[in-house]
């Protein structure tokens, strides 16, 4: 999703502002100006982080953007390390996945054949915390690639974030979330308070 589409769903767009520590109003459903300062501090954020850690590709750049600000300063850092690395092996790495509203959640859960096995609000997907990778050679995306282990394989460097590539049940090598919370319940949790 784009951050303009997720901006669409108010309610949704509250609480994620609400869950990176922009916003602590109620959540209404309304874009009055309390939701609109608290998204110009969301993009001030943003910006600084995006100047001081670096620019990525468009792709990658409409992703992370979803993403909440303390998860974009980790997926940039992230990013930093993988593509000379990606480009080592002839490959591009880019960020093709961030954050998906619990109604892209439960749309793609709703798919056959499945797509994914969580619906809205099981996914670290939902709550900004967690980003995909993607690997591509020239224009043509690499479904599989021994260079997904490598590249993962950099979040052992960063304990802030857990590497799906590391699970022991339902391995899922291009996923990376953050470690605030305990697991996906404590972030729902917080994020449905
Ligand atoms: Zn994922």
């Amino acid at each position: 999703m784009k951050i303009c589409e997720i901006m669409k769903d108010i309610v949704y767009w509250q609480r994620l502002l609400r869950m990176g520590g922009y916003y602590s109003d109620s959540i209404d459903g309304i874009r009055g100006p309390l939701t609109v300062a608290a998204e110009e501090r969301w993009q001030a954020d943003a910006s600084a982080i995006a100047e001081e850690v670096g620019r990525f590709d468009s792709r990658s750049e409409d992703a992370i953007a979803t993403l909440l600000p303390v998860t974009q300063r980790v997926a940039r850092r992230w990013l930093k390390l993988a593509v000379p690395l990606a480009q080592s092996a002839g490959l591009e790495v880019k960020i093709i996945c961030g954050t998906r509203s619990y109604a892209e959640q439960n749309r793609l859960f709703a798919k056959t054949p499945r797509v994914t096995r969580a619906r809205g609000g099981q996914s670290m997907h939902n709550f900004g915390l967690a980003f995909d990778f993607g690997l591509f050679r020239g224009r043509a995306y690499l479904e599989d690639s021994a260079q997904y282990v490598r590249l993962g394989r950099l979040c052992l460097q960063m304990p802030e974030v857990t590497w799906g590539g590391s699970w022991k049940s339902l391995v899922d090598t291009p996923h990376i979330q953050l470690n605030l919370y305990a697991g996906t319940s404590a972030a729902r949790t917080a994020f449905e308070q």
